[in-house]
């Protein structure tokens, strides 16, 4: 609620030409948009058809601009609890105000009122997060790449995930991507229905696919469909067929089942699901839980804390992977502008949220190219939003 003070503030400011120097947070505008996908995108555990996105816009006093993006896969509260409605709900009501007033240079600050304000809600801080960093590189000239150490790369090697979940759609997709040079490494996301019949499924699509061409590899999601039995039974498949990694085979919670598997597996066994934050990072690499860290912006808290996070799995010798919560092109964006500063990269990434969209939210898409992804090298998140279609897609109640 706006008190007359602020009111009459405000009025008073209204008067003065803005200073430029003042790099306090002003405003913060959440705005949810609906965005069409291409196609259906399968998980395990839900199906949905178009991506809803809460897209933030941060203001400082002196005129500076960020813009953030927080969206879980749908926009809905499946896959991790939060979802676009409560995103714009915690940020208007509860980070909006706690973060007013501080220096967007004040990140450790930020966070901070953040968490004081709000206890997890890692989607809800991200978008704001992303926003910080895009006002504060926009106000420095330079990309958030060089806020992370500078970018060791211009492009990165981006999967194509095969999320028909049927056999002769998910070998079409992939034969196309490979004939027009797009991808290369493909995830099949399975474990719906019988295991024994996901795996033969997954099998199949691989070995046809691989007649066509051999240099194709691939990486499966089971979404924490399966118990540790079932796991113990289906993933030597995996391992004889040599697919990359297999990703959260179990339920997130059981940490030690993944533990168990991870040992006894000479596949990488891939946590998403069982991690997310830092202190996760930590927790899950001491117990051998992950052989893989998937960094994740999003699901992280955002750029900052993502890095951290990456920096423990460099500090313990794990190998990263650049995961994604289907972007638009501006999440995508600061995916791209984290992962690029990472010298440590094996297994590239898998930022095709602007591919699965039918409707994005820039002037210029994120470019694809040769199996890999381009990182943008103008200054900030480098993308620059179309505000015409912010509007166009935004929610209207
Ligand atoms: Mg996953």
């Amino acid at each position: 609620m706006t008190s007359v003070t602020q009111l009459s503030l405000s009025a008073a400011s209204e008067n003065r030409p803005p200073d430029h120097r003042d790099h306090t947070i002003g405003e913060v505008i959440a705005t949810i948009v609906d965005l069409p996908l291409r196609r259906p995108h399968f998980h395990a555990t839900g199906t949905h058809a178009n991506q809803s996105l809460v897209i933030v816009e941060l203001l400082t006093a002196g005129g500076g601009v960020g813009w953030g993006e927080g969206g879980t896969p749908g926009g809905t509260a499946f896959w991790g609890g939060e979802c676009v409605e409560s995103i714009k709900l915690i940020i208007d009501r509860y980070l909006a105000p706690a973060i007013t007033g501080i220096s967007v240079f004040d990140h450790e600050r930020i966070l901070a009122a953040m968490d004081r304000a709000a206890a997890n809600n890692h989607f809800a801080k991200a978008a704001i997060d992303v926003a910080v960093h895009d006002a504060v590189a926009r106000l420095m000239g330079v990309p958030v790449s060089q806020l992370f150490g500078g970018a060791t790369r211009t492009t990165i090697p981006v999967l194509w995930a095969l999320a028909a979940a049927v056999y002769e759609a998910d070998v079409t997709d992939a034969l196309e991507q490979l004939e027009a040079g797009r991808h290369r490494v493909f995830k099949l996301k399975i474990g719906k229905g019988d295991a024994g019949a996901e795996t033969r499924r997954a099998i199949a699509t691989a070995t046809a696919i691989a007649d066509h061409h051999p240099h194709a590899r691939f990486v499966v999601d089971l979404n924490q469909a399966w118990d540790e039995p079932t796991a113990m039974r289906w993933l030597p498949a995996f391992q004889e067929r040599d697919f990359l990694f297999v990703e959260q085979p179990v339920p997130a919670w059981n940490v030690e089942s993944m533990s168990r598997l991870a040992s006894r597996f000479d596949i990488p066994i891939m946590a998403d699901e069982a991690l997310w934050d830092f202190h996760d990072a930590f927790e899950l690499i001491r117990r051998g839980a992950t052989d893989i860290y998937a960094v994740k912006v999003a699901k992280g808290g955002g750029l900052r804390r993502a890095y951290k996070a990456a920096a423990v799995a460099e500090a313990a010798g794990v190998p990263l992977y650049g995961g994604m919560a289907l972007e638009s092109s501006i999440g995508t964006a600061a995916g791209l502008q984290l992962f690029s500063a990472l010298p440590n990269l094996p297994f590239g990434c898998e930022l095709i949220g602007p591919r699965l969209l039918a409707e994005d939210l820039t002037i210029e898409p994120i470019e694809y190219r040769d199996h890999e992804v381009v990182v943008p090298s103008g200054v900030g998140l480098g993308v620059e939003i179309d505000r015409a279609r912010v509007q166009s897609f935004a929610r209207r109640e």
